[in-house]
């Protein structure tokens, strides 16, 4: 998918969760990279946007989360609190 077509498909100022670096950032702050949209997090080095879960589908498997997750904080799914 073209990266015009994944900005169009996602919804701007979503919360989603990166799998690979377990930290939260919102739809529209992507990096580009070589024609594919990455993980906000500059340090994030496989987190294809892809993988990226809707924070409120995250919440439903694990209702212990935070309504609202915080930027820079590394989320454990299964653990009550942030690691
Ligand atoms: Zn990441």
């Amino acid at each position: 998918m073209s990266i015009e077509n994944l900005r169009k498909y996602q919804q701007p100022g979503v919360w989603v969760y990166c799998q690979a670096c377990d930290r939260c950032y919102m739809t529209g702050e992507e990096r580009e990279v070589d024609d594919a949209l990455w993980c906000a997090y500059e340090d994030c080095e496989l987190g294809d946007s892809y993988d990226a879960v809707e924070w409120i589908i995250m919440r439903r498997h694990y209702p212990e989360l935070p309504e609202k997750p915080e930027r820079d904080v590394q989320y454990k799914p299964g653990y009550e609190e942030a690691l």
